[in-house]
């Protein structure tokens, strides 16, 4: 039996990688804002300090695999909390038990979007978010949209996987990124449910490929294949699981 903690494991995709690492055996902690193994408000620096000091005492041992999973879509208000949570609510836990992962030689993947390679995000809000400047990027932020808050806080993300993925590499952890597209969750019920972004969500959700939106499990199955060994020399990457969108605004870029 593994152990894997995560965060975000309350609903939609986190609450399908739960289900599948359960259901083979393994032990998951559950770090969420609600229904939770360890209940914190990652958006807080007090909430992620509880996050990581009851890991460190839920999974004394070490962890196997860690899923940053929880996070808030682009319809949030004020949009810092969009912030704190998708990226700072990520970084600063996996910083804070890297010792846990190393200990197991575990693996790590963070749930970016495949919104992070959209064109138009401010530089100097990423900028601000990969300087670890949570002060700095929440003043940025607040001047600008939704839109910039998540997008650019899944770019920021998969970037600051992609520049820790040598320091990790050498400790022997993991780290990958999954970049879902849109997905049947209770995130994009919101979304679709939005004044500002209903309307952009159904005519991008007509841009897919493979005709449909994901389901939290087809994204989970994902997430699982880079936890597991089968993966092993997958190291800092960025696994777009999204119907082939990616590849249809971006063909030339990877
Ligand atoms: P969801 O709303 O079902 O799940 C998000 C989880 O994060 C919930 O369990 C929620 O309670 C938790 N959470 C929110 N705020 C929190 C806080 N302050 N502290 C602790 N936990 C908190 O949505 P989902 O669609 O399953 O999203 C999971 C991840 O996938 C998110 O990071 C999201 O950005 C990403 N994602 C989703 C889609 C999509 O189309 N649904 C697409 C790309 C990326």
């Amino acid at each position: 039996m593994k152990t894997f903690a995560m965060t975000g494991g309350a609903t939609g995709i986190g609450a399908a990688v739960k289900e599948q690492l359960i259901a083979r055996g393994d032990k998951v902690v559950v770090v969420d804002i609600k229904n939770a193994n360890i209940e914190a408000d990652l958006s807080t620096s007090e909430g992620r300090q509880h996050a990581i000091d009851q890991l460190q005492v839920l999974c004394a041992y070490g962890i196997d695999g860690f899923i940053a999973c929880a996070g808030l879509g682009p319809h949030v208000t004020p949009f810092s909390l969009i912030t704190q949570v998708n990226f700072f609510g990520a970084t600063v836990v996996i910083e804070g038990i890297t010792a846990l992962l190393k200990a197991k030689q575990g693996s790590v993947v963070v749930v970016s979007s495949n919104s992070a390679a959209l064109p138009g995000l401010n530089d100097d809000y990423l900028n601000a978010l990969l300087n670890n400047d949570e002060d700095k990027a929440c003043e940025i932020i607040a001047d600008l949209d939704g839109h910039n808050a998540y997008a650019g806080s899944k770019n920021a993300l998969a970037r600051w996987m992609r520049r820790k993925t040598p320091e990790l590499m050498a400790q022997g952890i993991r780290i990958n990124a999954v970049a879902p597209g849109m997905t049947v969750t209770p995130l994009t019920d919101q979304v679709f449910a939005d004044e500002t972004y209903g309307q952009a969500m159904q005519d991008f959700s007509k841009m897919i490929p493979a005709g449909f939106m994901a389901t939290p499990e087809m994204i989970a199955d994902s997430i699982v294949f880079l936890l597991d060994p089968a993966s092993r020399y997958v190291c800092g990457s960025v696994l777009f699981v999204d119907g082939g969108q990616d590849a249809l605004l971006r063909a030339d870029n990877f």
